[in-house]
């Protein structure tokens, strides 16, 4: 079924036309948002997108549009704050126990609404060896870091040996616990994770956790599956992360199917992103009161284990935050009112000898 234009990633217009994701149409349009921010469209993608469905929602997530082009005043480059918190080159140390490592900026597809869309980007040495060898200094000085994060760019589209290395050498910290690989691999480009990159992971001092990044039910095939068996063997732990978009993911029945299917391949969904101020990013934020009603019908539906978490990365750099929703509606001097999933109202008392519960929210 594969045709040979389908065999490599497509990085341009003119490969985007030949992998028969988008139309000659459209020719000029890519071709003016390709001059602005990376394209990357990996096989695996490519074969998914139904070029005849204009709001496919796998086209929408690597396919560029004019409508990125269009920049709100609220967005911001950096919408996260990763330079307030960059002490050397690579390390993002926001939160006191854990620190991202950024040893690459390249990742195997590009996202239209990605957070980092001004820092990734094919190109671009990332960390020289010395810069290395300082960030993983910066590391093992400090006794409060229990976690380092690989992110980027994708961690998984370091070479084995590369990464090996690095996994080497974080091993060699005796106050890290954990080692966490933010990674969208296993999901766009499965085959990559092949028996060297699961050696490179395999039989560590540290616990490997891998997050791997899914928006839609239709992105985990088969072989994506096969992928994520493959890493749970090798004995990394497997949680999820996807960021709600707008006409890719902002309906009740996608999220649900998502969450199943992720589930199902041993992978527990950890965060639900509210989308980040990324510039040209507009056409894909819901209202946060859309995450909330998309969450509450989850809730019941959903066994827990397939619940992430809703958060925001406040902008500037200020943190992640669970956003809601929440189930307790109120309170008075008896205690507080709670809503079932359901939507039903219920009291539960307050306790014993304890002043009245404070606020309502
Ligand atoms: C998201 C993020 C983390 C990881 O946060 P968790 O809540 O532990 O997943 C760590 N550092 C920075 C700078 C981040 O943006
Ligand atoms: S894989 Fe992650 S870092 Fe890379 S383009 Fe997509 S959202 Fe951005």
């Amino acid at each position: 079924m594969t045709c040979a234009a389908k065999d490599k990633t497509a990085r341009s217009a003119d490969d985007l036309i030949a992998g028969g994701a988008v139309t000659a149409d459209r020719r000029e349009e890519i071709e003016a948002v390709a001059g602005r921010y990376a394209v990357a469209v990996t096989p695996a993608m490519l074969d998914l997108i139904d070029p005849t469905d204009e709001n496919d929602p796998i086209a929408r997530q690597f396919v560029p549009s004019a409508a990125e082009l269009d920049i709100r005043p609220e967005e911001l480059a950096d919408p996260i704050g990763d330079d307030a918190h960059a002490p050397v080159k690579g390390i993002v140390h926001r939160y006191p126990d854990r620190v991202l490592l950024k040893a690459l900026h390249a990742c195997p597809v590009y996202c239209r609404f990605c957070f980092r869309r001004e820092m990734v980007g094919p190109g671009g040495a990332g960390l020289s060896g010395a810069e290395l060898n300082a960030a993983i200094a910066y590391v093992a000085e400090r006794p409060e870091v229990f976690e380092v994060i690989l992110t980027g760019g994708d961690p998984m589209m370091l070479s084995p040996r590369r990464l090996s290395d690095i996994l080497d050498r974080l091993d060699a910290i005796p106050h890290l616990g954990v080692v966490r690989l933010h990674t969208r691999v296993p999901v766009v480009d499965p085959e990559r994770v092949g028996k060297a990159l699961t050696d490179a992971l395999r039989g560590r001092e540290k616990a490997i956790w891998v997050a791997v990044h899914a928006n839609h039910p239709r992105e985990i095939t088969d072989a994506a599956k096969q992928a994520l068996r493959r890493l749970a063997e090798a004995g990394a732990a497997l949680v999820s992360q996807t960021v709600l978009l707008r006409g890719v993911n902002d309906d009740p029945a996608v999220l649900e199917a998502l969450f199943r299917e992720l589930v199902k391949a041993r992978v527990k969904p950890y965060y639900l992103h509210h989308c980040d101020l990324a510039p040209g990013t507009a056409q894909f934020r819901t209202s946060i009161e859309d995450g909330w009603r998309l969450m509450k019908a989850l809730r019941g539906r959903l066994s827990g284990l397939a619940q992430p978490t809703y958060v925001l990365d406040i902008p500037g750099g200020h943190g992640k935050v669970p956003v809601g929703p929440g189930y307790l509606e109120g309170s008075d001097a008896a205690g507080w009112t709670v809503e079932a999933p359901n939507g039903q109202l219920h009291s539960y008392p307050a306790a014993p000898g304890s002043a009245a519960p404070e606020g309502s929210d």
